[in-house]
């Protein structure tokens, strides 16, 4: 149902909507002079409308969300909690790594409306530059960054265990929880009607894997895991097309999908992501460009967030960890030997878990996209039908083993090298 009062705006509306609003026009203009502000649609995504609005003082991003979801129409609905969710998520996240998210500025629950900081060019997504052949020196730093900030702050390493009761109950986005639940964790393993996959070509590898009894055993615990841990605030749709970046400054968009979930997903879905433009690189090969350095530069980006992530991760645990209820001071008093090494222990304990957690997330995030309803642009732009299953062919198999055997990936650098074996 929508909200009572919404109205879906256009261009022109969207200009009135700011207009109206002094402390969001001041970063467009005065009012007097928004007949001259321009306004566009810049929304690529398949959910939500997102507008940019430039005039005499600057630019504002506004993203208004409608009761269904934009690619599919109104025969998909979809609840417009979600901005809520984007605003709160926002918000949080700038609390704990204010450097990777853009500042909000306006939420309008009734409307479904969010303003925020306009991220200008040569700002772009992250997906786009990769498949246009780029590369970003700090991106894995920056993702690392991002990702131990946000999750170690909001997880119970971090918080009283009645406040962290708290977050959980004010991000609770079952809604948007279920689309992934669907579309992830089930749909890979029979023929769901939206699925689809390069036919022929791959006909033969879809049949094995809706057969495949280890695989469909893994994402069912994977589902589970992802459905029943309250682990930290996660953004839940971390892959390249939510993060805009140049060369020295990365931005992470687009949250509405966030809950408490286990923070593996998280680390998973953007490795995976940076793994599928792996695969894919050899489909955007050409004479003058064979795509060597870029597909070296993603699997040391890969080895590069993990390590760094860790390191990051750890490194607050020792400073902030005292403040949490699950490694309180009593129990790990690093001042003592006995605490010290209980916490050397509980950081490694822990990060095993995250990182086997990691792998199994990785290798289901990477297998919808290839077989399932949204697939990603790094390989539907291969126009050679051939050329893409055979990449999407390699991907697969790779998906498809670590998703199974995530206990055997020990290491970073394994799953590096098993990368590197399958292409
Ligand atoms: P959706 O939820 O529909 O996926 P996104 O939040 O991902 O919407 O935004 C869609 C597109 O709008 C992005 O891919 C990006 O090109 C553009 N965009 C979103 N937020 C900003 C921003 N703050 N600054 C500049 N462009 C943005
Ligand atoms: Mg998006
Ligand atoms: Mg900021
Ligand atoms: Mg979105």
């Amino acid at each position: 149902a929508t909200h009572p009062g919404f109205q879906a705006l256009d261009c022109e509306g969207i200009k009135a909507y700011v207009a109206a609003r002094p402390q969001l026009a001041k970063h467009v203009g005065s009012p007097d002079s928004s007949g001259s502000w321009q306004v566009r649609e810049i929304g690529d995504g398949n959910i939500n409308f997102v507008y940019v609005l430039e005039g005499p003082a600057g630019a504002l991003c506004v993203k208004q969300a409608l009761p269904y979801v934009r690619a599919a129409g109104e025969s998909w609905p979809l609840t417009q909690d979600r901005v809520r969710i984007e605003a709160a998520v926002l918000a949080e996240e700038a609390a704990h790594c204010p450097q990777h998210v853009p500042a909000l500025y306006h939420f309008d629950a009734r409307m479904c409306i969010i303003a925020m900081q306009y991220l200008p060019p040569p700002h772009g997504i992250v997906r786009k530059g990769l498949i246009e052949g780029r590369m970003y020196p700090l991106l894995a730093t920056h993702l690392a960054r991002f990702l131990a900030d946000t999750l170690f702050h909001t997880s119970l390493l971090a918080m009283p265990s009645d406040k962290f009761s708290a977050n959980v109950a004010r991000f609770s986005n079952v809604e948007m929880c279920r689309v992934s639940e669907q579309l992830i964790f089930t749909d890979p393993f029979f023929p769901a009607p939206r699925n689809r996959h390069t036919s022929p070509q791959l006909d033969a590898d879809v049949a094995t894997l809706h057969a495949d009894v280890a695989a469909r055993l893994a994402a069912s615990r994977l589902k589970v895991k992802f459905t029943q841990q309250r682990q930290a605030l996660i953004h839940a749709d971390l892959h390249t097309g939510s993060i805009m970046a140049t060369e020295h400054t990365t931005f992470v968009i687009d949250p509405e999908f966030a809950f408490y979930g286990p923070m593996g997903f998280d680390v998973g879905k953007i490795l995976a992501n940076l793994l599928l433009m792996y695969f894919a690189c050899d489909g955007h090969a050409t004479e003058a460009d064979p795509r060597t350095q870029q597909r070296e530069w993603l699997l040391s980006a890969v080895a590069e967030l993990w390590a760094s992530f860790q390191r990051r991760f750890c490194k607050l645990w020792r400073q902030h960890g005292a403040k949490g209820d699950a490694c309180s001071a009593s129990l790990f008093d690093t001042a003592s030997k006995e605490g010290s090494a209980a916490q050397q222990l509980a950081e490694q304990l822990f990060m095993a878990e995250l990182w086997r957690d990691t792998v199994g997330f990785l290798g289901i995030v990477m297998l919808r996209r290839l077989v399932t309803f949204a697939h990603v642009a790094d390989m539907d732009s291969i126009a050679d039908a051939d050329a893409r299953a055979a990449c999407e062919r390699r991907a697969l198999h790779f998906a498809r083993h670590v998703l199974a055997n995530a206990a055997g990936v020990s290491s970073v650098q394994q799953l590096c090298d098993l990368a590197q074996a399958a292409w």
